[in-house]
């Protein structure tokens, strides 16, 4: 199976860890499983498609040290002790070239973090996480990517009971903006140090022997936000839940929760149910990228100067708009409309985001993600597969896939599927 697990997580002090163990599922079933990912990961997708005991948690791979992160997060502005509540991280799967991935089991069961969960996670939400995000892979944005869902077997309670499941995400790794706003909030100044130094090691080697490697840090962060942000705003893609425990500082998109892509474009468009205020609205993620950076930025003033801090958030802004302003005259081509004035039509006309360009020509709409959850809650996984191929290398004639909603079905809500 070629297991190659390491555990340098767990080497940092232990405050930002608790050993954690997952749940044994009573009769684990495998739902889906990303054969190329498991390849590229240097593991064997003919073995493990068919141990679903492995990817319930309930039997583990060779190596596994089974931890629950700490983190802590502004969520929806305000600052909230959090952690991995319902996921342990397995280890850091080392590739055959040399590559480090963090393995992550979420819905599989209660950690010390729980607080009030349950530790669970439901079928249908882990099943739409792995579609978009193997959305987002195949479209060339940064994401965590989904290895496996599987079945456990047993009911999980909501406003209704639904099917159990686990999700695998494999990140870059999974430090959050949110695990420095919880050091700077309850660790030492030596802790802030260990997961700055451990974050730079991991992340941006390139800066580990420079003199200002913290505000390089920053800096390093900012950038590739900016460029991750970018990449949201020119496919119309919503997270929904720009908390800072939502923030990797990798730059990978993760947390596929209230997301969704927009179809006719609006910049006022919020998918979220509990977004009453349009705070993660579509025109306001750029300046949240910032105001996210900003309590990073904090966090980091016993190791940096103010006027540094401040530099980093500028910087971000620049890195921005370049990155958006490029990436739209990609999408646009040879035309004599600005940018500006292209997307003011689009508005006026209430056109299409992605047809309006018109590439990519494949996204997961939400009405397609919506039709595969439906036939997967019947046990037909047939319409998830079909959408995943699509979504992976577009069709000649993309026809069905890149029509937008009929008017009656463009009141679409999302929900935060915990
Ligand atoms: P999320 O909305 O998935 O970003 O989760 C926010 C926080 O709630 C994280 O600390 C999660 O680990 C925690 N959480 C979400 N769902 C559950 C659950 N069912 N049981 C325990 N903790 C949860
Ligand atoms: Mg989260």
């Amino acid at each position: 199976m070629n297991w190659n697990l390491e555990h340098t997580y767990s080497e940092l002090p232990e405050i930002f860890f608790r050993y954690q163990k997952p749940e044994i599922a009573p009769a684990p079933k495998m739902v889906i499983f990303n054969e190329g990912l498991a390849k590229d990961l240097g593991l064997n997708p003919n073995e493990l498609q068919d141990m679903p005991e492995i990817f319930s948690g309930t039997k583990l791979p060779s190596g596994a040290k089974p931890i629950s992160q700490a983190y802590a997060g502004y969520q929806f502005g305000h600052f909230t002790m959090l952690g991995d509540g319902r996921a342990v991280l397995l280890g850091e799967q080392i590739t055959p070239d040399g590559r480090r991935f963090d393995i992550q089991l979420k819905g599989s069961g209660r950690t010390p973090f729980s607080r009030n969960g349950d530790g669970y996670a439901a079928l249908l939400p882990m099943l739409r996480e792995y579609i978009i995000s193997e959305a987002m892979f195949a479209l060339g944005i940064p994401t965590t990517r989904s290895l496996a869902v599987v079945l456990t077997g047993q009911d999980v309670f909501r406003e209704k009971i639904l099917q159990g499941a686990v999700l695998t995400r494999v990140a870059s790794s999974h430090i959050r903006v949110g695990t420095f706003n919880y050091v700077s909030a309850f660790g030492t100044q030596e802790d802030l140090q260990a997961l700055a130094d451990y974050s730079i090691w991991r992340h941006f080697p390139e800066i580990q022997e420079t003199d200002d490697k913290y505000v390089l840090f920053l800096r390093k962060v900012a950038e590739r936000q900016a460029s991750l942000i970018a990449k949201w705003q020119l496919v119309g893609f919503i997270h929904g839940v720009m908390n800072t425990d939502n923030m990797a500082i990798c730059g990978e998109t993760i947390d596929y929760g209230p997301c969704a892509f927009m179809d006719t474009y609006d910049p006022n468009t919020v998918f979220s149910s509990i977004d009453t205020e349009g705070r993660y609205a579509y025109k306001n993620q750029p300046k949240i990228g910032a105001w996210n950076l900003s309590r990073l930025a904090e966090a980091l003033l016993p190791l940096i100067g103010k006027n540094q801090a401040a530099e980093q958030i500028a910087h971000y802004r620049e890195c921005y708009e370049k990155n958006w302003q490029k990436g739209m005259q990609e999408k646009l081509g040879n035309t004599n409309e600005t940018p500006e004035e292209f997307l003011q039509r689009l508005k006026k006309d209430n056109l299409d985001f992605n047809n309006s360009f018109p590439n990519p020509t494949v996204i997961p709409r939400n009405h397609h993600v919506e039709e595969a959850l439906s036939a997967a809650e019947q046990g037909d996984f047939s319409v998830t597969h079909r959408l995943l191929a699509a979504l992976k290398k577009p069709p000649e004639d993309a026809g069905e896939y890149s029509r937008p909603p009929s008017a009656g079905r463009c009141n679409y809500k999302t929900f935060c599927g915990t």
